[in-house]
């Protein structure tokens, strides 16, 4: 077994080489799960999870051609592109998430980059949702270092920018922006004082070498990102979807491992594609280390069975909701 030996401390590294993420996804599952459990007790409680609502302000007509994506105008999804939501509208939202339990707030708008006047009305919506008391987290696209100090100026808590894949799959997926611009926009949020949400999507088809390529990528980033969420590819009616051959449930389990493993500190977000698996997929992704969901604001607010099998599981599985102290501060 080539597998690095077991950390015991578990320390945060950044100086990952791809043969030891790879070694990490080929160990016998029982010992790769045991070991991303031994790294998710050492930094949190293997019983909580922590709850993020999420509500896009902005829905379609995106530049971008991201193969998996319903919203970017390059892919005929027949989803209807809306304006950027007026300010109230969404503080009402947020109210309502915060009246239904949610301690973050998560804002996502489908641009290449925010216009200055956009990012004007996004910074008040910042403003108003922290002064409700909750943790603030925006998408936006790419970000110029003066955008990523106005969103801090306003209160920015967590900025979302995923990486996706691995660097020499990107071109596979995206044509429309280079790998390296996102790591730009990463610093550029890094050196603003936002705490980083980055992650990926498996199954648009990449390889097993491109999921190391992935879990490297982001464990070698200066700092790990705070948050790392791991989606499993939806995209209804997209490019990637219509292409990719479906997920084997257990690799999708292993990449969720393999990322606790290496970024121990991090909340491992359980993100797109969860209303798809099996309660007993979902089961092992938490003991595999996934310690972050995402309720949609209506999930919270209004009868929805998918919110009522969320709850249900919960009670099966034990788990309970992380307070808002618990983020890691790696
Ligand atoms: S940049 Fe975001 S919203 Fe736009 S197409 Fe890509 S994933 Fe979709």
């Amino acid at each position: 077994m080539n597998a690095p030996a077991r950390d015991l401390d578990h320390a945060p590294r950044s100086d990952w080489t791809r043969a030891e993420i790879a070694a990490l996804f080929v160990l016998p599952f029982p010992e790769l799960l045991f070991r991303a459990q031994c790294a998710h007790r050492t930094h949190f409680d293997p019983n909580q999870v922590q709850i993020s609502t999420l509500l896009s302000i902005k829905t379609g007509g995106c530049p971008e051609d991201c193969s998996y994506c319903t919203q970017s105008v390059h892919n005929d999804t027949g989803l209807k592109a809306t304006r950027l939501m007026d300010v109230e509208a969404v503080l009402a939202d947020a109210r309502a998430a915060k009246e239904a339990g949610a301690s973050r707030f998560c804002m996502g708008a489908a641009w290449r980059s925010p216009k200055d006047r956009d990012l004007d009305a996004v910074c008040r919506m910042v403003e108003g949702v922290k002064a409700l008391g909750m943790e603030t987290c925006v998408t936006l696209g790419m970000l110029t270092a003066p955008q990523a100090s106005r969103l801090k100026q306003a209160g920015l808590d967590y900025y979302n920018h995923n990486l996706d894949t691995s660097p020499e799959y990107y071109r596979h997926v995206i044509t429309t922006r280079s790998y390296q611009d996102r790591l730009e926009t990463l610093d550029h949020v890094r050196h603003a004082g936002i705490a980083v949400c980055c992650g990926g999507i498996i199954g648009m088809g990449e390889s097993a070498d491109d999921r190391v390529g992935l879990i490297h990528a982001l464990a070698t980033l200066p700092m790990h990102p705070e948050s790392v969420p791991i989606n499993a590819l939806v995209g209804d009616n997209t490019p990637a979807a219509a292409s990719a051959p479906k997920l084997d449930p257990l690799d999708f389990v292993r990449t969720i491992a393999v990322a606790r493993i290496a970024m121990p500190r991090s909340m491992v977000r359980l993100s797109a594609g969860r209303e798809q698996m099996s309660e007993e997929t979902q089961a092992l992704c938490f003991l595999a280390g996934a310690n972050s969901i995402f309720y949609g604001p209506k999930l919270l607010t209004t009868p929805n069975p998918v919110a009522d099998a969320d709850r249900a599981l919960f009670g099966k599985l034990g788990l309970a909701p992380m307070p808002l102290t618990g983020e890691s501060d790696a």
